[in-house]
């Protein structure tokens, strides 16, 4: 679904912040990239949504050409859906407004309905008239989950969506997700710096360093496989 080629980024005289990474990511295939803080995690998924122009490489989306030095496609144009830390929902508006928000695609009339449908998937119908202020940090990311699945984008971007919440919360939000981007045949990236949440939640994990991808591979052969010194280290095995 996602194929991503030497896809290289820099900011400045620094040097690359992604350096020529590559990786591909399947038809409902739930990818984590993991890594330090700074390590250009939270740069590849702005690449890949438009947000940044890369200077090397290419990433296509359904074998669509999205973004290369040559030609890029307008972050609208890529049909993904986002989920960001502190959920971003509007608060003005309540829960079923800001679902039904996202759907500028639908005729008008239908936004409620289909909002609704979606609310419903992800087990929030019954807080769909709440603003964000009255719902826990869970909730909200529930319904910005809904929000961003509900146009049926190509692929979900989640940049550390469960950070904001405590951990018991963290646990079972995350079990939660994981089901309804499943249930729902969606692809998606999830960009984390940490390890356990990363090997819980991700069918795959590429573990990233300085800008390069040290190692993809299932969360068993990153875990008990890892092929860097490094991805050893950042997944707590020191042998
Ligand atoms: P974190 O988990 O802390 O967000 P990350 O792995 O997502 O880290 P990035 O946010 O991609 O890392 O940042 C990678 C590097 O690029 C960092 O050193 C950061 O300072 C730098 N950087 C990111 N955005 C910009 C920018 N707009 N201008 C200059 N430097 C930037």
């Amino acid at each position: 679904l996602l194929h991503i080629t030497g896809l290289t980024k820099s900011f400045d005289e620094t040097g690359p912040v992604v350096n020529n990474v590559s990786f591909d990511v399947g038809k409902n295939e739930i990818f984590a990239l993991l890594g330090p803080s700074g390590c250009g995690k939270t740069t590849t998924l702005r690449l890949i949504a438009g947000f940044e122009q890369c200077e090397a490489g290419e990433v296509f989306i359904e074998e669509e050409l999205v973004e290369s030095t040559n030609k890029r496609l307008s972050p609208q144009k890529r049909e993904i859906g986002f989920v960001f830390q502190d959920y971003a929902l509007f608060p003005h508006m309540n829960a079923l407004e800001n679902v039904a928000f996202g759907l500028h695609e639908i005729e008008r009339k239908k936004r409620p309905v289909l909002a609704e449908e979606v609310l419903c998937r992800t087990g929030m119908e019954k807080y769909k008239h709440r603003m964000p202020d009255e719902l826990s940090g869970g909730q909200q990311q529930r319904v910005a989950l809904a929000r961003a699945i509900a146009p049926k984008p190509r692929l979900v971007l989640m940049d550390e969506p469960f950070s904001g919440l405590d951990a018991m919360l963290r646990d079972t939000t995350r079990k939660e997700v994981r089901g309804i981007l499943k249930k729902s045949g969606m692809s998606a990236i999830l960009v984390t710096h940490d390890q356990e949440e990363a090997l819980s939640f991700a069918d795959r994990i590429a573990v990233m360093n300085n800008g390069q991808i040290e190692q993809i591979g299932t969360p068993e052969e990153v875990y008990y496989h890892p092929k860097t010194q490094f991805v050893a280290q950042f997944l707590g095995r020191t042998n």
